[in-house]
């Protein structure tokens, strides 16, 4: 392993967490339990939601959201060609097809509202976005566009949690969270998260029959849970659903629970870190910081820089390599990867330019100032 100067991403860990585990240990109760409930009910008052539902990872998440909103062989799922590979690979795992849709330019790395209506066909049954980088943009007119062509919608939030929308009239003045836009959302606790637990996700939800239906899929379609009998709840149990074992356990909700109590704080350290790294990045000729333009809250996850073009990407990710400064790709174009041959990918123009040109730099919370000095001047050597 390199031993980087300035790694990608760092965690924000303190005695907090080791209080959270020790709680666990000391409480005798390992799976899921009280401990998840109280990180569920923390989670979805953040949101605003009715419904959280605290799953093993973020990849579970997606799986069970498709399959809560019965989205199956036959089915297309329009969703970003630059996005990580999970939200492809779980619509592929029930048996849908994936529809790529392009970006909406370099500065917006996000699904194309004006693509999605284009590859709508009698067969489209969902759109999938995904708030690249933590900010959520366009939701207004892909919710309208889902009302208009009877479509579900999925978000998935991974980069998101604790992002705020704001929609050009103005009309929630205090935002709408990431996560509270659609039908059900995704989130993604892994390691390098606003959240971090290791591994770990979540799911949140408006509707009392979609919530219903994740909870017995969650746990292999059973109408009753260890936690429910240990409790003397109920002693036996139905299997009315051809389910999963995607539980998070007390262990990981308990990380949770300390996470979230630093995440909006966190999320206000990387915004002010990022709007030093535009600062200093600004005069950069050819380079494009994506999202210069647009207003809603972002959770500051990614500070991504876009190249003027590939040959210049190559040479400043291995000049900072160089200087021990660690970079990243968020993402390659999904359809190009080798397990997506068979899947149409025709017209991501702008997608397969970004994947080419983009670069994303470290960024965590407690990253210091002169740290972004660095990678910056790093960069403008160049
Ligand atoms: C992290 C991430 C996922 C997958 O989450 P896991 O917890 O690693 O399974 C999915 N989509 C996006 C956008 C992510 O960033």
């Amino acid at each position: 392993m390199t031993d980087w100067l300035i790694p990608l991403s760092g965690l924000e860990y303190d005695h907090a967490e080791n209080e959270a585990v020790l709680r666990v240990l000391a409480s005798q109760w390992l799976s899921m339990g009280a401990e998840v409930e109280a990180f569920e009910r923390e989670f979805a008052a953040l949101l605003g939601t009715p419904h959280a539902l605290a799953v093993a990872n973020g990849t579970a998440a997606l799986h069970l959201a498709y399959l809560a909103l019965d989205i199956g062989p036959g089915d297309e799922v329009i969703q970003p060609a630059i996005n990580f590979v999970a939200a492809a690979n779980m619509t592929l795992g029930v048996g849908a097809t994936p529809v790529f849709a392009d970006i909406a330019g370099l500065d917006a790395p996000v699904i194309d509202p004006e693509d999605i209506e284009r590859r709508i066909t009698s067969r489209t049954k969902a759109v999938l976005v995904m708030y690249y980088g933590g900010l959520v943009t366009h939701a207004a007119e892909i919710r309208a566009l889902c009302r208009k062509h009877n479509l579900l919608l999925v978000e998935d939030a991974c980069h998101a949690a604790g992002a705020r929308y704001f929609d050009a009239d103005g009309r929630e003045p205090n935002g709408e969270m990431a996560g509270a836009i659609g039908d059900v959302s995704c989130f993604s606790f892994f390691s390098n998260k606003n959240i971090a637990t290791g591994e770990g996700g979540a799911l949140a939800t408006r509707s009392d029959e979609i919530a219903h239906k994740l909870r017995r899929l969650r746990s292999h379609g059973m109408t009753t849970m260890t936690w429910d009998r240990h409790k003397g709840h109920a002693h036996t149990y139905d299997v009315v659903l051809n389910g999963f074992n995607y539980r998070m356990d007390e262990l990981h909700a308990a990380l949770g629970r300390a996470q979230l109590r630093k995440l909006m704080p966190g999320n206000e350290k990387r915004r002010a870190l990022t709007r030093l790294y535009r600062q200093r990045l600004q005069g950069l000729v050819g380079w494009t910081l994506p999202f210069q333009n647009y207003q809603s809250e972002s959770s500051g996850h990614l500070m991504v820089a876009v190249a003027p073009n590939n040959d210049l990407r190559n040479r400043a990710r291995a000049a900072l390599q160089e200087k021990r400064i660690q970079t990243s790709l968020h993402y390659p174009c999904v359809p190009d990867f080798t397990a997506f041959k068979a899947v149409a990918a025709s017209g991501l123009e702008r997608a397969r330019a970004y994947a080419d040109r983009a670069m994303t730099l470290p960024l965590w919370p407690s990253m210091t100032p002169e740290q972004v000095e660095l990678v910056c001047a790093a960069l403008k050597d160049l």
